[in-house]
């Protein structure tokens, strides 16, 4: 059971999951938290802040600390984070930097006081609770920060590490999203990674599902905060949840479903506020879907590059040679579409691209245009059921969007397009009307 911030954003929240630990006392939950809702935020502006000799840990001090007053737990709980996290922000006052591995350190601050200011409220509430750090049981990754992954084996690691550590009576409470190396440097899996966290103690433990708990019923046909009669999507395949995941769908981390997949554990999205709605069950054969779409996801700032050269025509490898350069750069791309003599491609917005434009180069003339949202139509009938494009198309073109670029996943189950940044509210809105009535 993973509790995601906003399920844990104050006292309030923190009891509604004790409840709901509590009420399912006797399948034997293994408990997930993220921090506490705005803490990891609160942490990384801290981390820079201290870098140009400002420290301040008051913010995050005084916010956990009223969540365990309200919570009536002890005071002194955290009391040794506290100082540790005051601490760290003065030494990085001092040296004027923050490296990747420090912020990994700062970062974990947030699920440190989270899981202890949790398992002291299960105890009060008569769950008998012990909080861990992930590291302590079995999560040891390699050292990529801020967005490592656990290393080899880790699942026969955690299993011992349960074994060793955890009574059979008691419930863990587990850090999400933070991880140690093996020579004991901090680690995170990137921001938002404790759903990743979760998927991974549900694969090496062999658990029955995998609950994602958060703040809506489920997954949606769409972000019900931009579509206000988006609805529940009872079920979904892996594949599906993946395409969703990977193209903005904010309900689950891209990386969630990989170790469940490799395991076969149902991984099931519900809401903390509504406890008693079943949710998205996510399987690998998921439902058979009368309706032609399951959902809509969009990112916005994304960066469309376009390389186009008139050596392609009748060329074999402009595509490696152009992919090998991206690759050698390491920019991850989601989407991208050809023609006889361009090739165009799209990536996160924050990333600066000005090193791969320039590799790029010596192999064509080279656009790239930012400010730009990607929007992803999934469902499973979208090869074979007739119209299907035409529906997505008049919706868009009713709704004054004009739509850049367009991919159909070699997977057939989703429809991309790259609109404008400005219009992805008229975009999504007038989509969902369209595909979901
Ligand atoms: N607390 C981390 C974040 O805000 C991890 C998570 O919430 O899953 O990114
Ligand atoms: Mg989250």
């Amino acid at each position: 059971m993973k509790f995601g911030g906003s399920s844990l954003a104050d006292a309030a929240q923190v009891r509604k999951v004790g409840e709901i630990v509590k009420a399912r006392r006797p399948s034997r939950p293994v408990v997930v938290c993220s921090a506490h809702k705005g803490i990891t935020d609160a942490l990384i502006v801290a981390a820079h802040r201290a870098a140009t000799g400002d420290v301040s840990a008051s913010e995050i001090v005084d916010k956990q600390r009223r969540i365990v007053a309200d919570l009536d737990g002890d005071d002194a709980l955290l009391s040794g984070l506290y100082k540790d996290l005051e601490d760290v922000l003065r030494g990085i006052s001092l040296v004027r930097e923050v490296s990747p591995r420090v912020l990994d350190f700062v970062q974990s601050f947030g699920e440190r006081m989270s899981v202890r200011a949790v398992a002291h409220h299960l105890n009060r509430a008569e769950v008998r609770a012990e909080a861990f750090d992930a590291f302590d049981l079995g999560f040891i990754t390699d050292a990529a920060f801020n967005e490592a992954r656990p290393i080899e084996g880790y699942e026969a690691r955690m299993r011992v590490a349960f074994a060793d550590r955890v009574p059979e009576d008691t419930v863990p409470v587990i850090t999400g999203f933070v991880g140690k190396t093996e020579d004991g440097a901090i680690t995170t899996v990137g921001r938002n990674g404790s759903d990743f966290t979760a998927s991974c103690f549900a694969a090496g433990l062999g658990a029955e599902e995998c609950q994602i708990w958060t703040d809506t019923d489920g997954v949606m046909t769409a972000d019900p905060r931009v579509v206000e009669s988006a609805r529940n999507i009872p079920a979904m395949s892996f594949a599906e949840a993946g395409e969703l995941a990977r193209y903005g769908g904010r309900v689950l981390h891209p990386s969630t479903l990989v170790p469940a997949v490799k395991a076969d554990i149902p991984v099931r999205v519900l809401n903390t506020n509504r406890p008693q709605h079943p949710g998205t069950v996510i399987t690998r054969a998921g439902r058979d879907n009368p309706d032609a779409f399951t959902s809509i996801a969009y990112k916005e700032n994304q960066t469309v590059m376009t390389i186009e050269s008139e050596g392609m025509l009748g060329q074999y490898g402009f595509l490696a040679r152009v992919f090998d350069v991206v690759a050698k750069h390491e920019v991850d791309i989601d989407m991208v579409s050809t023609s006889e003599i361009s090739v165009s491609m799209t990536t996160e917005g924050r990333r600066d691209l000005a090193p791969l434009v320039a590799a790029l180069e010596p192999h064509g003339t080279v656009t790239v245009a930012g400010n730009k949202s990607l929007v992803c139509v999934v469902g499973r009938r979208i090869r074979s059921q007739t119209g299907v494009a035409a529906q997505v198309f008049t919706a868009l073109a009713n709704a004054g969007v004009n739509v850049e670029m367009i991919s159909h996943g070699a997977n057939n189950i989703n429809l991309s397009l790259v609109v404008d940044d400005r219009q992805i509210n008229a975009a999504v809105g007038s989509l969902h009307r369209a595909l979901f009535g």
